[in-house]
Order: structure tokens, then C-alpha cells, then sequence
């Protein structure tokens, strides 16, 4: 077995196990590979390991993995990365799902670009920062009810849940992931916002006891990044 396919079935496996510990179906929560970083050779590894879900956190990045593995019909991938307005353009054609809308004008500019390229509706998630972290993007809880109402007013986009990017320390992380929960069941609960994108290589477990339906991982599957 590869490095990366052991390392995949190790995830999963981390995954279905937390599932079983909250009493929660596994298929309800979809692994998210993050390849920044990492080469197309390596997504490819993981795709024929079975891995169909992959994150990337810069545009241009995006595109030219998207190229490089054209040739891979199932293969979804995310936007998980800080997106500029100005990038929208490159995004739109290629994601799946964006999982970082924070601001009603990018949530113009997708819906626009989504529509120019044939991507109508496009799927979107509204980034939170939940811990109000300085250095970190997403929308306040309290720019939260109206960024959402920004979102649904766009034609062209589907809002299907929320994000967010935890502290470092476990404690803080599993807070963080609560409060997420928290804020969903305020603003419309799962029938508006299905899907939590919440957890990473180190919180996964958290994340999964606290409800996420997507979580993003790279490290523990693709190894430390430079
Ligand atoms: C890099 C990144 C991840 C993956 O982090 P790991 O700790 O390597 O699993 C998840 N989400 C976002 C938004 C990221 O930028």
C-alpha cells in the first residue's frame, strides 16, 4: 500500500470511529482532502485510493491541478482558501463547493461568475469566525444573519451551510466547533445550513462528535507541508 493510500485508510478510519463514539452514521460526514501545496502526482495517488473530495486554498493552484488531472471524470474539488473578489473568476468554472464566502460582495461576484461559466447554482458555505481571531478571515456571529440573507438573495448561488477555521488548542477548537453549531440552530438550524465544514488533522475527532459534515484534512493524509 502507498504512503498516501495507508495514510487515507488511516483517516477514514479515524473518521468511522468518532462517527460510532457520537452515534452518527459515517456516510453522513465527507472527507475532504487538502492538497495545497502537495503536487497533482499525489492527488492522483489519493483519487485511486478512492478519494474523490479535494481542498484547495489558492486560485491559482486550483487551476492548474484542475488541468493537470482533467483527465480524472469524479474527482469534486473545494475552495477552502482566503478568496479575493478577483479570483472568483478562476474558482467558479472549477469548485464544487466554496466553503469561504465572508462578505456579500464576493457572494455577488461568485454568483456572476458562476453564471458566465454554465456553474448555476453554485454551492457555497459562509465562513465564520467564530472566535473573533484577528488574524483570521470570515464573517463575525454578529455580521452572520445578514451575510447569510446576502447569500440567498443570489440567484446563482446554493447556501448550504457554514465554516469555520479553529484555534489551534484542542479546548478552544471544540468550543469553537459548538459555537459553530450553535450559531446554525439561530440562523435556520440543518434544514437551512446541512452542512458544517469543521475539523482538521488534529480536531477531526472533535469536530465529527460535534456535528461537521465536511472535514479538511491534509496533513495527516499528504504529510507536512514545507
Ligand atoms: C490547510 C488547511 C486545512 C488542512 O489542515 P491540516 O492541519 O493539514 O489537516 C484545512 N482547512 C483549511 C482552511 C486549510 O487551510
Amino acid at each position: 500500500m502507498s504512503t498516501i493510500a495507508g495514510a487515507l485508510a488511516e483517516v477514514r478510519a479515524r473518521i468511522d470511529r468518532a462517527a460510532a463514539a457520537a452515534a452518527r452514521d459515517p456516510k453522513t460526514i465527507r472527507l475532504v482532502a487538502v492538497s495545497k501545496t502537495k503536487p497533482a502526482a499525489a492527488v492522483r495517488e489519493a483519487y485511486e485510493a478512492g478519494q474523490r473530495d479535494f481542498g484547495e486554498n489558492y486560485a491559482q493552484e486550483l487551476v492548474e491541478k484542475a488541468e493537470a488531472l482533467a483527465d480524472l471524470p469524479d474527482l469534486r474539488w473545494h475552495f477552502i482558501g482566503h478568496l479575493q473578489s478577483n479570483k472568483a473568476r478562476l474558482v467558479a468554472p472549477i469548485a464544487r463547493l466554496i466553503h469561504t464566502v465572508d462578505s456579500p460582495s464576493l457572494a455577488r461576484e461568485l454568483g456572476k461568475r458562476a453564471a458566465k461559466a454554465g456553474r448555476s447554482p453554485l454551492a457555497v458555505l459562509v465562513e465564520v469566525n467564530v472566535g473573533g481571531e484577528a488574524q483570521k478571515h470570515g464573517a463575525r456571529p454578529d455580521e452572520l444573519a445578514e451575510l447569510l440573507d446576502a447569500v440567498d438573495a443570489e440567484p446563482d448561488l446554493t447556501l448550504t451551510g457554514l465554516m469555520t477555521m479553529p484555534p489551534h488548542d484542542l479546548d478552544a477548537a471544540r468550543r469553537a466547533f459548538e459555537e459553530l453549531g450553535a450559531l446554525r440552530e439561530r440562523s435556520g438550524g440543518a434544514a437551512r445550513l446541512p452542512e458544517l465544514s469543521m475539523g482538521m488533522s488534529d480536531d477531526l475527532e472533535i469536530a465529527v462528535a460535534c456535528g461537521a459534515t465536511l472535514v479538511r484534512v491534509g496533513s495527516a493524509i499528504f504529510g507536512a507541508r514545507a
